[in-house]
């Protein structure tokens, strides 16, 4: 039996077991940075084949590292993530995320002491730009960049691995003001939810001169108790989103001055605290896209060549591991529905979804083989990265 043949086989024989393992991240979300029971299920089925884990790394309770047998060669990373998103559970699949690479694990686990590379396991936590110190991948990055290369699947509604992410910032905009009688003595107050109202006001107003493909939006946290009392807190949850990590810099500051008018305007004070650790835009790798739709031949699954790369609008943290190392994001088509709603969370756990999770495990330790066999390929995905970064440096001047 060849190394594919081998990985397929360990992959199907753990078939229900994957499920199993889906299903019960999916029956018991957990928010980013308290994924524990997700990630201790995750560490103790890659101990069970072998692998050497380290659970909690770079100051993450829920973030793991697994080592297969250390090998002379290259590595390559799979990227797990197992974080849901608050209300609506698992309706980004992270939950499928885990389950196939964990099925990678298992698969390769198979063909370890064979293979003239090495084989690590990423459990990236908090990847939802929702909660304190999200993205973990971006502060796991110096264990990651260690790789030469890091692939992972992402569910979807559609087939796709060749596509950008915006880079992105996600921050709270705190407004401090003083409380007084709305009716009685309203000349005494300070209104903290006026701040908040302008720095929308002055988003709006910027819209009309902002570049294609930057976005600007939030959400409202507080905006006081009773109609009234003049409100002394109020808050928003903002993201800025832009194409390259300049421009980002260059919209962030601009809210940053809209923030400051706000505050002026109104008088009440404000606070800007950066919520998640800032998205870089991801590189896309045509080399790792192609190689990606041949191994999902390989597994029954036939797409069509991907010619242009995708603009994504939305932002991950896998963006920051593809500025450092060739890597590969793809996406795998569970089912119509759009992900973030609470339809897309029921389907990250339907029948449908579950093979395609298997497929992506195969298709996942496949790449990883033909990486670790074929050296040609891993060079010339690397070749590919060092140009896209060297592109990047002079479009940022
Ligand atoms: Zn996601």
């Amino acid at each position: 039996m060849d190394h594919k043949e081998a990985a397929r086989h360990s992959i199907d024989e753990h078939r229900e077991v994957l499920i199993g393992v889906s299903n019960r991240i999916h029956g018991e979300p957990e928010l980013g940075h308290q994924e524990f029971k997700a990630s201790a299920l995750l560490v103790e089925a890659l101990k069970g084949h072998g692998y050497t884990v380290e659970l909690g790394v770079a100051g993450m309770k829920t973030a793991f590292v697994a080592r297969g047998p250390k090998r002379e060669g290259p590595t390559i990373g799979v990227l797990a993530e197992y974080d849901a998103l608050p209300g609506i559970g698992h309706a980004c699949g992270h939950n499928l995320i885990a389950g196939s690479a964990l099925g990678a694990a298992i698969g390769l686990a198979a063909v370890a002491k064979k293979l003239p590379g090495n084989v690590v396991i990423f459990g990236s936590p908090a990847e939802e730009g929702v909660v304190k110190n999200a993205g973990g991948k971006v502060v796991m990055i110096d264990e990651i960049r260690k790789a030469d290369a890091a692939i992972m699947v992402h569910p979807s509604n559609m087939w796709g691995s060749y596509g950008t992410s915006n880079a992105r910032e996600s921050f709270l905009v705190e407004f401090y003001g003083k409380s007084s009688h709305a009716g009685g003595a309203p000349e005494k107050g300070v209104n903290a939810l006026d701040g908040v109202i302008q720095t929308f006001n002055g988003i709006n107003a910027l819209r009309q001169h902002i570049k294609r493909d930057v976005r600007i939006h939030g959400i409202y946290k507080n905006g006081g108790a009773s109609p009234n009392v003049v409100p002394d807190y109020a808050s928003a949850h903002l993201y800025v989103r832009a194409p390259t990590l300049p421009m980002l810099e260059e919209y962030y500051g601009k809210v940053q001055d809209i923030i400051k008018g706000a505050s002026l305007m109104t008088g009440a004070r404000s606070k800007v605290t950066r919520v998640a650790n800032p998205y870089a835009n991801s590189i896309p790798s045509k080399t790792l896209t192609d190689l990606f739709r041949s191994e999902l031949a390989e597994v029954g699954v036939d797409i069509p060549e991907e010619r242009e790369p995708r603009q994504g609008g939305g932002s991950t943290d896998f963006g920051n591991v593809s500025q450092v190392i060739p890597a590969l994001s793809a996406y795998v088509n569970i089912g119509p529905v759009t992900l973030h709603s609470p339809e897309g969370a029921a389907m990250t756990a339907t029948e449908e979804a579950h093979g395609v999770m298997i497929k992506s495990a195969k298709a996942l330790a496949f790449t990883a083989i033909d990486l670790i066999t074929k050296p040609g390929l891993l060079e010339a995905a690397k070749k590919e990265h060092g140009q896209r970064l060297a592109d990047q440096a002079k479009q940022s001047k």
